[in-house]
């Protein structure tokens, strides 16, 4: 339908921006990579990949490659929206769906020690703690701060993999 509410219109640079990154799969692609691909520069790639995030066409990650910080860009969209428009007109009733936003791989492996640093494993509020009572883990501030420091941990981890990744790739 001509002005639904998922119709959303792309440069030619974020188009092809878009398919670099949809191409690039689960992995994604560092904003300063796209940039160089595109041929453009930085303040246009970063330009690019603000409004293909914007648009929720993208996923901004920030991360820190080889002590410098960056963006890895994934797709939230496995086909270029208007490509999907030019097939309408082959097939009336095909539609644009948008998927939800990915959530963020973490590779996770589970230890006692881990479990054991777990808030709630200590917490005298324990039996009387759910979703809706006083004592709630989705507002419990020592659950949300141990959570925060554990997602920066393992993002630093996965940052530290990655450049070591891109070191010996460059060896
Ligand atoms: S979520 Fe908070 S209040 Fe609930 S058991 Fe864990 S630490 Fe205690």
């Amino acid at each position: 339908m001509a002005g639904s509410s998922n119709q959303i219109t792309l440069s030619e640079n974020e188009k092809k921006a878009l398919k670099l990154i949809i191409e690039a799969g689960e992995e994604g692609l560092l904003q300063q990579d796209l940039w160089k691909m595109l041929g453009i520069d930085s303040r246009d790639g970063s330009r690019i990949a603000l409004r293909l995030a914007k648009k929720k066409l993208i996923y901004r990650e920030l991360v820190t490659i080889k002590g410098r910080k960056t963006y890895r860009l994934t797709a939230l969209v496995d086909k270029i929206p208007e490509e999907e428009e030019e097939k309408k007109e082959e097939k009336s009733e095909t539609k644009y769906v948008r998927r939800p936003p990915r959530p963020v791989r973490l590779n996770v492996k589970v230890s006692m020690k881990l479990v054991s640093t777990v808030p709630c494993a200590t917490c005298p509020n324990l039996q009387r703690c759910a979703k809706g009572q006083f004592y709630d883990p989705t507002k419990c501030k020592k659950l949300n701060q141990w959570l925060q420091r554990l997602a920066v941990k393992l993002q630093q981890k996965k940052s530290a993999k990655q450049e070591s990744r891109a070191v010996e790739a460059t060896a």
